[in-house]
């Protein structure tokens, strides 16, 4: 029903196309708002959904996706696959023509399957990053909503505030202490003041106070702007045409084995040439029999599939996180993780549940409890048992009153009950209110606020400034008792202020917070006539003290059995708040953090050189009234020691704390942008539980790793010492080139894949962290491998000579060789899976699915191999009779039965 004067149009669609668009800094307020057709007000949604379809969504073009062409012959771009198609050609030349097509068939489908994985793992992880896509603060129809960062169109209003991430460029039209880091743009590290004060049109990008830039952070205070710019035409977008390149699924443990794969290769191209030297001056094989037995060597000893399998493996911990959810930010902290030997973690909605609801009230003369449970604004007053009648306690209803005035938060009734917009703390005081006989919403509206401090986890209070038509103005502060007990010279009573008796209210602060409540002390002071705004400095002294409200909020329970399974893994747990030392030592000994918990705080710590820091970082499990500062300092001393350290955040100034510690964690919901972007990791639920689920998941895609290479290598070992071994005495291989290319195909992609997917082990939280920096093929792994290599040496050679001394022809011989080989591969499967216990039980046994499954296809392709007539043709194999099958599957279980023996036996060494 809008109609639009031809006059409003043209404007409307000059202000888009945003002729002089450098200039908004030069131009006033007003005359900003008028050529984007938006009012303080916001847009209302359908013009904004109007706009959102003209100018594209609030997004930097994305650097461009590889093409699938691409991706898909990237494939072959590989040492590995130019060695095997130089092969294949040699061989086609020399008239091997069917080794060279299983050769080139063989790369195919390698690559094939290799673009498969990979795209999955890829659009796996797309999947997760986009859990955490950024919000933002906007202003739309006079209405505060949350919207997703992309969807901010020009002529938006945007709300900033500490922490967030400017969404996109924007004229400030309202800026209170606001100073915003512009690293990101202007390299410049200094937090920046904004004003709304238009500057001259010639100021440099660093000199426009009055814009908030997309891509920067508010590093303090709050302000409003208007968006002028979004998406490719911000100054961010202007810089970089491209950013976010995609990341590469590349952490430092599948570097370090890309590397290894990349020198096995190498090396086995040297040692090829030297055997093909000596195969044929020595032993005097004809070139071509030479030519091929090299080929088969180096089929045989490069680990083709194994840097795609670690990936998948990798890829699988990251969903595997993602469902417990914890949303990992950066590839590398999958593996971090699994290291990790101490978790700092905050205490507020982490471990405990951040539903608040308050218990007590405290006043100069009288204890009140409160009656009721969670945000619902009903329940009683009751004072040493007996029910009362609120107003007639002016000091109680003005204590309610202050709580509700200074307070940002709301309550709303919904399917599930009573739910808080805003901080669960503030909730809990909105429904204290109306429990006092307060009407939240009607106080609120004739009580208006002027102005406003900020809570600060620094400061540790807020004020705001009110005023009722007619009266003075009021200034009320709520904030930490210790804090505002400094701040006041009397209390109220009614009778009227009187001083203030400081013992007093320390007994009292110290009942309350004894018992585990979050204690809140409430003031207020009248300020002079015609004050409209107030400075730290005004509200900081002289203040009339209302009394104190004590708030329960219980601990997690998940959090209990977290922090258990924490103790058995040998990972210390330390909780770090800014709350009360007493409410923090009573939490933490309601979650069983210790016995006793050392209990020191901010204040003890300032105190201290960083030797005594140090010990005391080490010691203490619960530190109080900490600021962020204390954060990075403790992570710091601790990291000293060599442990790795996870540490939660949520607000801009836990961001460097974030940065410094091996896994950084911010809150998923009450994190801010520049909390999350400072960290590895994100918790969706905030759950100090989700982070011990990541830590096991990331034990376990180590364990994982190391059983994919622990199973990988020693096959690859034992084909090449055959084939190495046959052609120094001379014999005839046991085994073809072809049907080492089968024996790695077919056993890599059906058993080798399985292990990605291997649960977590019994015993994966049961053991210490590991140690940082280890080494993937340590020393034991190592002799593994090349244990297993000589058990499949053996094996081969072995039924190699039992099939020719039976009469069985070279034919025969080799087919068995290739079953056997197979077969104690599936068996050497069932024992990796168990890196640290007994494989041969009941569970160990069954398998899993993605087991059974795997041992189905191969068991199926070993058959058609064996008994198939074309495979037969292409691969030279023979059928096989009943009792050489059960031989080859008794070589199998003895094969099992050799290394679980050696495991049990290393077990005891290493454990005497
Ligand atoms: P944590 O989240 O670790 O418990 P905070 O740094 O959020 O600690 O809060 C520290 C203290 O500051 C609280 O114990 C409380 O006394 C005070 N406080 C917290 N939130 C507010 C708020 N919104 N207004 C006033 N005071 C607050
Ligand atoms: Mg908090």
């Amino acid at each position: 029903m809008t109609s639009h004067t031809p006059h409003e149009q043209g404007r409307t669609h000059g202000a888009r196309a945003a002729p002089d668009a450098a200039n908004w800094h030069a131009l006033a307020v007003e005359e900003t708002l008028t050529r984007l057709s938006s009012s303080r007000a916001g847009l209302d949604a359908d013009e904004a959904a109007r706009r959102l379809a003209e100018v594209g969504p609030n997004r930097l073009p994305e650097a461009r996706q590889r093409s699938t062409l691409v991706r898909f012959l990237l494939q072959f771009h590989n040492l590995l696959i130019y060695v095997l198609l130089a092969a294949g050609v040699v061989s086609a030349l020399i008239g091997h023509g069917t080794d060279a097509g299983v050769i080139f068939a063989v790369v195919v489908i390698n690559a094939v399957i290799g673009f498969v994985q990979e795209g999955r793992a890829e659009r796996a992880l797309d999947a997760i990053r986009s859990m955490i896509d950024p919000h933002a603060s906007v202003l739309r129809g006079g209405q505060r909503l949350s919207i997703a960062a992309d969807e901010i169109v020009p002529g938006d209003i945007v709300l900033l505030e500490a922490g967030d991430r400017v969404p996109a460029d924007l004229r400030l039209i309202r800026a209170r202490n606001l100073r915003i880091d512009e690293a990101a743009l202007t390299g410049e590290s200094v937090p920046v003041d904004k004003t709304t004060e238009a500057v001259d049109a010639s100021a440099a990008l660093g000199d426009r106070l009055d814009l908030a830039f997309s891509g920067t952070f508010v590093t303090a205070g709050s302000g409003i702007g208007v968006t002028v710019a979004t998406g490719a035409t911000t100054e961010l977008g202007r810089i970089s045409a491209m950013i976010g390149a995609v990341e590469q699924l590349a952490t430092p443990l599948i570097r370090q084995m890309d590397q290894f794969a990349r020198q096995i290769t190498l090396a086995v191209l040297g040692v090829s040439a030297l055997v093909f030297a000596y195969a044929v001056y020595v032993i005097t094989y004809g070139l071509d029999d030479a030519f091929m037995a090299v080929v088969g060597l180096a089929v045989a000893a490069i680990p083709e599939g194994l840097p795609a399998v670690m990936t998948i493996t990798l890829a699988v911990g990251v969903q595997r996180m993602a469902r417990r959810n914890a949303i990992i930010r950066r590839l590398p902290a999958v593996e971090t993780l699994g290291s990790v030997s101490v978790i700092c973690s905050d205490k507020t909605g982490t471990l405990t549940r951040n539903e608040m609801t308050v218990r007590d009230v405290v006043t100069a003369e009288e204890r009140f409890t409160v009656e009721g449970t969670g945000y619902a604004p009903h329940g009683g007053i009751v004072v040493g048992g007996i029910s009362i009648d609120p107003p007639t306690f002016r000091v109680l209803e003005e204590l309610a009153l202050a709580g509700l005035l200074c307070n940002d938060a709301h309550l709303r009734e919904g399917e599930a009950g009573w739910q808080v917009v805003g901080d669960p703390m503030e909730g809990a005081l909105v429904a204290l209110a109306a429990k006092a006989g307060h009407q939240p919403d009607a106080a609120r509206a004739e009580i208006a606020r002027l102005d406003e401090i900020p809570f600060d986890s620094r400061h540790r209070y807020m004020a705001t400034l009110n005023r009722r038509e007619g009266y003075e103005p009021t200034i009320y502060v709520k904030g930490a008792p210790e804090r505002l007990l400094e701040m006041c010279d009397s209390a109220a009573s009614p009778e009227g202020p009187r001083p203030i008796d400081r013992e007093y209210w320390e007994a009292r602060l110290a009942d309350l917070a004894a018992d585990g409540e979050r204690v809140l002390a409430l003031a207020r002071t009248v300020a002079p006539a015609g004050t409209s705004d107030i400075a730290p400095e005004s509200v900081e002294r002289d203040l009339c003290l209302l009394g104190f409200v004590g708030l329960i909020d219980p601990p997690r329970e998940e959090a209990v059995a977290a922090i258990e399974e924490c103790r058995r893994a040998g990972i210390s747990v330390k909780m770090i708040t800014g709350d009360h030392a007493a409410t923090a030592r009573a939490i933490a000994t309601q979650l069983g953090l210790a016995e006793d918990p050392r209990t020191v705080t901010g204040r003890d710590l300032d105190g201290l050189d960083d030797g005594a820091f140090a010990a005391e970082a080490r010691q203490a499990s619960v530190f109080a009234r900490t600021s962020p500062e204390h954060k990075l300092r403790l992570v710091q001393a601790l990291q000293a020691d060599g442990s790795t350290i996870a540490m939660t955040g949520d607000g801009v100034n836990d961001a460097p704390a974030l940065k410094r510690a091996d896994v950084g964690v911010a809150m998923g919901n009450k994190g801010t942008e520049a909390a999350k972007e400072a960290s590895e990791m994100v918790l969706a639920d905030d759950n100090f539980a989700s982070i011990v689920a990541a830590v096991r998941e990331g034990r376990t895609v180590y364990d994982n790793l190391t059983k994919v290479i622990a199973w990988t290598l020693p096959t690859n070992g034992g084909e090449a010492m055959t084939i190495i071994l046959a052609i120094l005495f001379g014999l005839t291989l046991p085994v073809t080139p072809v049907q080492i290319l089968w024996i790695n195909m077919i056993t890599a992609v059906a058993l080798g894949l399985t292990l990605a997917f291997e649960p977590t082990e019994a015993g994966a939280m049961s053991r210490p962290a590991r140690a940082a920096g280890q080494r993937l093929i340590s020393g034991r792994l190592l002799w593994r491998i090349l244990f297993v290599s000589g058990l499949m040496v053996a094996g081969g050679f072995g039924i190699y000579t039992w099939a020719t001394l039976n009469g069985h022809d070279v034919e025969t011989a080799r087919t068995m060789v290739v079953n056997t080989m197979v077969v104690m591969e599936i068996f050497y499967l069932f024992s990796v899976r168990y890196v640290h216990g007994a494989s041969i039980t009941l569970e160990g046994v069954l398998g899993t699915r993605a087991v059974l499954i795997g041992v189905a296809i191969v068991v199926v392709g070993q058959f058609a191999f064996t008994y198939l007539p074309p495979l037969q043709a292409v691969f030279d194999s023979r059928p096989i009779g009943l009792a050489d099958g059960a031989l080859i599957i008794a070589i199998g279980i003895a094969l099992l039965a050799i290394v679980e023996l050696e495991k049990r036996i290393a077990a005891r060494i290493s454990r005497p």
